[in-house]
């Protein structure tokens, strides 16, 4: 049996740094206040369709959408906000201290699979409602730049971007497209169809002609309204004043059609044209939008995949105890229960023992601390030999002292 195109399994030999990613991530949010919330996986296609927009790539074009048996269309989560909203909305959490919030866990999208691109993916992001107040917008990048630099994450830089709001961007998309329609037929295939529809995303079009051309187009911050501009220049004071330093991108407009005001992206160079580590910004209209009462919004996602890859950690394998047993099971798995159950060591007791040369070659390859042998001559005597791996040396215990011997090693 084959895996399908463009998903993949995460194996034991790369679990530790998953898990050191998700740990991070837990404790670096929550010691800001952040509260996790698990929204199903699977949501009716409307929710994305409103959600994320009509217009986009993702729901043109990327979701994993089907039919359940009832004849309901339902599409498999292609990312973390709409399904967030839609819980804050239907659980009534406005009623509930907590605002913030961060999600961890797989996203769908069906993309034509390439090096850096799975269809199976996952995402870590956080979501504040009901906060207007500009220097939640810079709270969030804090947040998004301490858990990359606690990942260990180097090289970043922080582009932000006003993006205007439904009062100020239409003027702004109909100067857009009057400027792109003249240059129509240079303009690529996306991009023709994006004229139409929504010449904003013309702007962050990675195509070589329509870049040159966007350089030239007229700036969003000659449109945006008093509100959206005087709520920017308050993020970049918040900004500042924390030490964060950024950069201004005023061709940063976001693939998704929900966000208004501020956006931001975190960039590594070091990965080549994917190097988005974080996107964000506010969405003070997706609440009203998804069927709620008018609240605001904002938040980030970043993609696990890329955080895994440039995590700057060496996977290392390793075991406590490793028991040797040679013939009596039963006595070892006693002694293993002591260790793992009371004094919370890992250990791992071989049920398939063959020669003591090749078990303590295995050992080796488990980076085990110690290996506790058992033998038909151990138990004879009532002992065991402990081995101490790193200095080379072993001890005999008798039998009935040894999880008391291994308590007072660990203390
Ligand atoms: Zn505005
Ligand atoms: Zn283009």
């Amino acid at each position: 049996m084959e895996i399908l195109r463009g998903f993949k399994d995460i194996l034991p030999q790369d679990i530790k740094k998953w898990q050191r990613l998700e740990k991070i991530a837990r404790e670096t949010l929550e010691s800001f206040g952040y509260k996790e919330i698990r929204t199903p996986i699977l949501e009716k296609t409307s929710l994305f369709a409103r959600g994320v927009g009509e217009t986009t790539d993702i729901v043109e074009k990327e979701m994993y959408t089907f039919l359940d048996k009832s004849g309901e269309s339902v599409t498999l989560r292609p990312e973390g906000t709409a399904g967030t909203v839609r819980a804050f909305i239907d659980n009534h959490l406005e009623n509930y201290p907590f605002k913030k919030y961060y999600y961890i866990g797989p996203m769908f999208r069906y993309e034509r699979p390439q090096k850096g691109r799975l269809r199976q993916f996952h995402q870590i992001g956080i979501e504040v409602f009901g906060i207007d107040n500009p220097a939640v917008d810079a709270e969030v990048v804090l947040v998004d730049k301490i858990m990359l630099d606690r990942l260990n994450i180097s090289d970043l830089r922080i582009e932000i971007n006003n993006i205007g709001c439904p009062n100020c961007r239409p003027e702004y998309s109909k100067k857009l497209k009057e400027y792109f329609q003249t240059h129509r037929e240079e303009l690529c295939d996306d991009c023709k169809r994006r004229l139409d529809r929504n010449p904003l995303r013309i702007l962050d079009c990675k195509n070589k002609t329509c870049s040159r051309i966007a350089k030239n187009a007229p700036k969003i911050t000659e449109f945006v309204c008093d509100n959206c501009k005087t709520h920017y220049e308050k993020v970049k004071e918040n900004l500042v004043a924390l030490g964060i330093d950024f950069q201004e991108n005023p061709h940063l407009v976001r693939g998704l059609d929900y966000y208004t005001k501020f956006v931001f992206e975190i960039i590594t160079d070091k990965l080549g044209s994917q190097g988005t580590v974080s996107a964000g910004g506010r969405y003070d209209n997706l609440v009203e939008q998804l069927g709620g009462k008018p609240t605001s919004g904002i938040g980030f996602a970043s993609g696990c995949e890329r955080l895994i890859e440039l995590m700057d950690y060496d996977e290392d394998q390793n075991i406590d105890y490793y028991f040797a047993c040679l013939d009596d099971y039963t006595t070892c798995m006693k002694l293993a229960k002591g260790l793992a159950d009371s004094l919370k060591r890992s250990v791992y007791v071989e049920y398939e023992s063959r020669s003591l040369k090749s078990m303590m070659k295995k050992a080796d390859k488990m980076n085990a601390s110690y290996v506790v042998i058992y033998g038909e001559n151990e138990k004879e005597k009532g002992i065991v030999i402990v081995k101490d791996m790193k200095r080379s040396t072993q001890e005999e215990i008798e039998i009935e002292k040894f999880l008391e011997n291994e308590v007072a090693r660990w203390q």
